[in-house]
């Protein structure tokens, strides 16, 4: 017999999470909540980002740090308040943030002279410090990210996905040349994509925004979008080709190669907290919590079964496995709070979406195994203590790819294809996923398409450029792409 059935592992603690089925919304808010992940603060709009929700947010950032300092780019960082003169200096910029600007107007007891805004995003401050650092061909190209927080006035908000102030990294670069240019935002596209794919086991598609939807003062934006378990799309990274925009807006110039006087070419790029929500709805069930190994602040739990003088018995064994395991590099914790039983732990650890679970009682010992229960696929099997540390491991890998497969497929059967806008309207209606469809190009019909469906162009994947000879599948016009549509969060 099981350690697990003698511990009645059947039992179910959080009957206070609502089923997905039920209501989404209020399912992921619950899982937010029950799960210690983030809570909300006197200050509306704005979230506490609890010590668990922090550990996952902290393995997301440890694994981008490590891939843009790897592909040569620096941190530093950049003041929070940026003055009102600097974000008027690019039109289409100041247009698109001026609604979402938090702004600063007194210090201490007098009021400012020139209002200062908090940063809802930093190409300008970059951009005047760029202009004092270049000056050859030979200070490019320019590589800085910074980690930052940032304010951006939110009417309605909902913790990680979209809150008025959050974190993430902002890339900010310039180059020579134009094609310098395009290949830094592609190369971040898919840096984020590999991110998304391998860490936090989220399946994206990758393309290009329309004109409508690209960054406010970019000349292309590309981004990554996923597929969350409701069917709805999650904007999950954006790589923008700034052309030279803000560069003949804050005057960075250089010497050429041949001499002559060049403005930049640069770039911005970003991922936020927002790839925590992603996590949560992509792999999340009704129990709680699913979290890929490679994310989870911990990867292993072990529950000792405590029968007869545990204390003296099991949890030495226990101590002695935890210790094996965090010498092999994995995260585990140990969990020998005797004011709970194994069945409250079974459900509190599934609720939080530790990827594997071990238990350790009397019989276990005698057999010299281990009783292992994954929380994906809730498959369970006796692993041999001897080489434990190894067939854990593997496990642990065997979860990470046994995850992305599973939000793979869920993303394969919710895309469609279609080239009627009736069909298009019905599946919009019913299940709705990805639809990939004809259009022509025209921001009317995009906004049409937008206020008669919800759906928006999340992007125009590579590789799906040219639809010819197809009709607009909203005016019959000649299509010129086959955008990926969805209704997004
Ligand atoms: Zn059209």
């Amino acid at each position: 017999m099981s350690s697990s059935s003698a511990a009645g592992g059947g039992e179910t603690f959080v009957k206070e999470i609502t089923p997905q089925t039920e209501d989404f919304s209020r399912w992921y808010l619950d899982v937010v909540r029950k799960a210690e992940l983030a809570d909300y603060s006197p200050v509306k709009g704005f979230m506490v980002i609890r010590p668990y929700g922090y550990a996952i947010w902290e393995r997301i950032q440890q694994e981008l740090d490590t891939r843009i300092k790897a592909t040569g780019h620096v941190n530093a960082y950049f003041p929070l308040l940026i003055p009102e003169s600097l974000l008027l200096k690019e039109a289409e910029h100041v247009e698109g943030f001026a609604p979402q600007v938090a702004w600063v107007t007194r210090g201490g007891t007098e009021d400012l002279e020139e209002k200062l805004i908090i940063r809802p995003t930093s190409e300008t401050i970059f951009g005047v410090m760029y202009q004092k650092w270049i000056q050859s061909w030979r200070d490019l190209p320019l590589l800085i990210n910074q980690w930052a927080n940032i304010v951006r006035w939110e009417k309605v908000t909902r913790p990680f996905l979209r809150t008025t102030e959050f974190l993430w990294q902002e890339g900010h670069t310039a180059h020579e040349t134009a094609e310098e240019a395009q290949e830094e935002t592609l190369k971040i596209l898919a840096l984020y994509k590999e991110v998304c794919e391998a860490v936090l086991a989220v399946p994206v598609i990758d393309g290009q925004k329309t004109e409508s939807e690209k960054f406010a003062g970019a000349s292309k934006t590309y981004s990554i979008e996923a597929l969350m378990g409701d069917g709805r799309a999650l904007q999950a990274g954006t790589s923008h080709n700034l052309g030279q925009n803000f560069a003949k807006a804050f005057e960075i110039q250089f010497q050429g190669r041949d001499k002559t006087l060049q403005y930049a070419w640069t770039t911005s790029w970003g991922v936020t907290t927002r790839l925590v929500g992603a996590v949560i709805m992509t792999h999340g069930d009704d129990s709680g919590l699913i979290l890929p190994p490679k994310v989870a602040p911990w990867q292993v739990v072990i529950v000792p079964i405590p029968r007869g003088n545990w204390k003296e018995t099991v949890l030495p064994k226990c101590q002695e496995i935890r210790d094996q395991l965090q010498a092999a590099g994995i995260r585990v914790k140990l969990d020998a709070d005797d004011g709970n039983t194994p069945g409250w732990k079974f459900s509190e650890y599934e609720m939080r979406g530790v990827p594997l679970r071990l238990e350790i009682g009397p019989k276990d010992i005698e057999k010299s195994s281990v009783f292992a229960a994954r929380r994906d696929t809730r498959a369970k099997q006796s692993l041999p203590m001897d080489g434990l540390a190894a067939r854990v491991t593997s496990l642990l890998d065997e979860i990470q790819s046994a995850l992305l497969d599973r939000a793979r497929a869920f993303r394969d059967s919710h895309t469609s294809a279609t080239t009627s806008y009736e069909e298009f309207k019905s599946i919009m209606d019913g299940r709705p996923g990805f639809v990939q469809a004809p259009w022509c190009g025209s921001a009317k019909c995009e906004a049409d398409i937008k206020a008669e469906t919800q759906a928006t162009i999340r992007n125009i994947p590579f590789g799906f450029e040219k639809a010819p000879g197809v009709p607009c599948i909203k005016c019959n016009g000649d299509a010129i792409v086959t955008a990926w549509f969805a209704k997004a969060y």
